[in-house]
């Protein structure tokens, strides 16, 4: 494990996690601004009730303080505490109530007593206070409750953060994550800062692909994002949608809409090679933004790796979703899978045999392999260097990616790459660029 990664993750969690984020507002902007330290993100604000596609950008929503008091004055509830007990989105209210209006406006948890529960109410005109059931009991039918929500929704914008790094390739990978959740570490910002780390790594090196990063509110902001960006997007075919990445739990990943596509092979052999157990959860219509970058019109093969994966674990939308259950440790092995699997990518390129017409004659390249040489054979299931040199030439025409070579001959894309690297220097092998 890299300590000093793990550090600085866990530095990140720590100053992102208080921020009161939604689908609009300050808090985003705010958010975006910490993230810049690592990465130059392009801010793009697209202003309330502009359209896209089938939907509306909302109003902004600004909140500053909200609380519920007893008779003498004691806040029973206090959003200074924890932003997720003012449901995002909630309408400003001052007013006296007894339990029983009140009630209508409250939300607990359905099994966790001590958790308060994230509640939205991105598209009503309604507020709602979320408490732990222990809150809860302790109001009593007799007692009146003054009840604030200082909030107001206004004509400003949305934030959306967008990080292209240009590669040799005009082929872009997506890599895409969400901003809008208040303070919850694993569901959103474990997502948001692990991809700001990836965006990092890969900006220190020299890449073959061109990656998109893009930081938005999740749903809303991705279809603004399509909307905008949609002719760099209907030609991206492979993407990554981060989220729910720094559990104490299990790793897992969720598969693209077409399972035959190599991200998702690619994925397990990451996996495999990490001797890693690993949950496979199959493509399904619920789940993040691959809803938007999956649909008919983009059909771009999203696929996520994560670390108690949303939807599965039991703090799932709920502040017990905290910096207990989630830290730089864990956050940091998540990133290394997807370095790895973003080597992977690198490697998948396509090449053309320099010498269609028969075969190459090895020995004067000094490509006949010593005794002992450069490969493990048992690495490679069983298939010597010459094997991996002769499937490459004989099946490199240009047209078959590296992934699909190794995927024919049974090695692992690593070692293809490595001996295709051979090939290269030696100019028996040129790349092919898309
Ligand atoms: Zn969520």
């Amino acid at each position: 494990m890299n300590e000093s990664l793990s550090v600085r993750i866990q530095d990140y969690l720590e100053r992102l996690f208080p921020i009161c984020r939604s689908i609009t507002g300050e808090g985003n902007r705010k958010t975006l601004k910490i993230i810049s330290e690592l990465i130059p993100i392009e801010i793009l604000e697209v202003p309330s009730g502009t359209k896209v596609y089938d939907w509306v950008v909302p109003l902004e929503w600004k909140i500053e303080d909200a609380w519920i008091k007893d008779s003498k004055g004691e806040k029973v509830v206090d959003f200074k505490n924890s932003n997720l007990h003012v449901a995002s989105y909630s309408e400003p209210v001052e007013g006296v109530f007894d339990k029983k209006t009140l009630e209508e406006k409250l939300v607990t948890h359905p099994t966790i007593p001590d958790a308060i529960p994230y509640r939205t109410l991105y598209y009503n005109s309604d507020w709602a206070f979320c408490l732990s059931s222990d809150q809860y009991e302790s109001l009593k039918a007799e007692e009146n409750y003054s009840v604030l929500i200082d909030s107001k929704k206004f004509e400003g914008s949305m934030t959306l953060g967008e990080y292209v790094i240009k590669g040799q390739s005009s082929e872009e990978i997506l890599i895409s994550c969400y901003i809008c959740h208040p303070s919850m570490a694993n569901d959103s910002l474990s997502g948001v800062i692990l991809a700001a780390f990836l965006a990092e790594y890969l900006s220190k090196k020299d890449n073959f692909y061109t990656y998109r990063f893009v930081f938005v509110p999740e749903t809303i902001g991705a279809i603004a994002y399509c909307n905008i960006r949609e002719e760099e997007l209907k030609k991206v075919n492979t993407g990554l949608v981060i989220t729910t990445v720094g559990g104490p739990g299990p790793f897992g990943y969720k598969q693209s809409f077409n399972k035959d596509h190599f991200i998702n092979a690619m994925i397990e052999q990451v996996f495999v090679e990490s001797g890693l157990e690993f949950e496979t959860y199959p493509f399904d219509i619920h789940g993040s933004d691959e809803r938007q970058y999956s649909s008919q019109g983009f059909r771009i093969n999203c696929a996520t790796i994560s670390k108690d994966k949303y939807y599965e674990y039991p703090f799932y939308h709920s502040s017990l979703d905290n910096l207990e259950f989630v830290n730089g440790n864990q956050l940091s092995d998540t990133l290394s899978l997807y370095k790895k699997l973003i080597d992977k990518i690198e490697c998948n390129r396509y090449y053309r045999n320099s010498y269609p017409n028969c075969e190459v004659m090895l020995s004067k390249h000094d490509l006949y392999p010593k005794k002992g040489g450069a490969i493990d054979p048992n690495k490679l299931g069983g298939k010597s260097e010459l094997d991996i040199i002769l499937w490459i030439l004989f099946l490199c025409d240009g047209k078959m990616s590296l992934w699909d070579v190794s995927e024919k001959i049974g090695a692992s894309i690593d070692e293809v790459d490595f001996v295709a690297k051979k090939l290269l220097e030696k100019k028996i092998l040129n790349e092919v660029l898309n």
